[in-house]
C-alpha cells in the first residue's frame, strides 16, 4: 500500500454536487457560456470590477447550496486512514470550491483560491468572506474600502503552494488527478514531474483528460462512483 499519496483534483470532482465544470469534450463549460478574459483576469476586474464580482457572487451563491459528494467524502477517508497507517495524503485542489473541507479533509491545498474568502490589495489580508463582495466593502483588517477581490487566482498569475506541491511531488510514491481536463497549466504538468521522479501514475476521470497519455493506469467514470471504488481498493491493498 501507497504511504504517501498525492492527489490532485479539478472540477470534475464537484461536477456531481452541481457545481459545473469549465471545459468539457461537448463545449457545454462554464467557459463555453462566460468569456474568461471579461471576468477572470486582473485586467478585467480593473475594467470592470462590479461585472467580476457579481460573477463570482452568483458563484459563491451556488457553492453554498452545493453539498459534497461521495467523492470528496472517499477522499477525507483516505486521508484519515492513511494517517492512521503511518503514510501521509498531499490533496491539491485546483477547484475554488470548499467541497473537500465540508466532506471532511483536514488539509486541502488550493492551488487556484478560494471563492469562500476575499483578499485585500492594500494589506494582503485574505478574511473569510461567503456573502456578495462589493466594490464598496472595507477590509476588516486594514479598514480600506473598495480594496478587497475575490481570492481566486486569475489567468495570468501565479499559482499557490507550489513549492509545498514540488516537495510533495517528489516525496510522493503514488499520483492520482482526479476530474481534470489537463488543460491548464501548472497543473496539467504535475503528471509529467512525478513520473520524472519515477512515481507511478493513475488517471481518473469521465473521459480521457488532455493529458491521459501521460499517466500510466485510468480509470474512466463519474467520479462519485469511480473515486469511492478505487479508494476502497487501496485501503485494502
Ligand atoms: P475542467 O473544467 O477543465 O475539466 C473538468 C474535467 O472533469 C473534465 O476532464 C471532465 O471530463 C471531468 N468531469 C466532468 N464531470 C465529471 C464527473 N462527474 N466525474 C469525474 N470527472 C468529471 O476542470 P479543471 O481541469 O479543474 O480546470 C481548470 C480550472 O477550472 C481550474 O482553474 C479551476 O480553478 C476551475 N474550476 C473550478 C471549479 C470549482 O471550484 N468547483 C469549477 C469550475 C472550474
Amino acid at each position: 500500500m501507497s504511504k504517501h499519496v498525492f492527489i490532485l483534483t479539478g472540477a470534475g470532482i464537484s461536477a456531481e454536487s452541481g457545481l459545473g465544470t469549465f471545459r468539457d469534450k461537448h463545449g457545454e463549460g462554464i467557459w463555453a457560456r462566460f468569456d474568461p478574459m471579461e471576468l477572470a483576469t486582473p485586467q478585467a476586474f480593473a475594467r470592470d470590477p462590479k461585472r467580476v464580482l457579481a460573477f463570482y457572487d452568483a458563484r459563491r451563491r451556488n457553492l453554498l447550496e452545493a453539498k459534497p459528494n461521495a467523492a470528496h467524502v472517499a477522499l477525507a477517508r483516505l486521508e484519515r486512514e492513511l494517517a492512521g497507517r503511518g503514510g501521509e495524503l498531499t490533496l491539491v485542489t485546483q477547484n475554488i470550491d470548499d467541497l473537500h473541507e465540508r466532506a471532511g479533509s483536514k488539509r486541502v491545498l488550493h492551488m487556484h483560491g478560494e471563492l469562500l474568502k476575499a483578499r485585500c490589495q492594500n494589506c494582503d489580508a485574505v478574511p473569510v468572506w461567503p456573502g456578495d463582495l462589493t466594490v464598496e466593502d472595507a477590509c476588516p483588517a486594514c479598514e480600506s474600502a473598495g480594496a478587497l477581490r475575490p481570492d481566486v487566482v486569475w489567468f495570468g498569475e501565479m499559482p499557490l503552494h507550489l513549492d509545498d506541491i514540488d516537495r510533495a511531488l517528489r516525496d510522493a510514491d503514488l499520483f492520482v488527478a482526479i476530474g481534470t481536463s489537463g488543460a491548464v497549466y501548472p497543473a496539467a504538468g504535475f503528471v509529467a514531474e512525478a513520473r520524472a521522479y519515477g512515481v507511478p501514475t493513475c488517471e481518473i476521470n469521465l473521459e480521457a483528460a488532455d493529458n491521459a497519455y501521460c499517466f500510466d493506469e485510468a480509470r474512466y467514470g463519474p467520479a462519485s462512483e469511480t473515486v469511492p471504488a478505487w479508494v476502497e481498493e487501496k485501503l485494502a491493498s
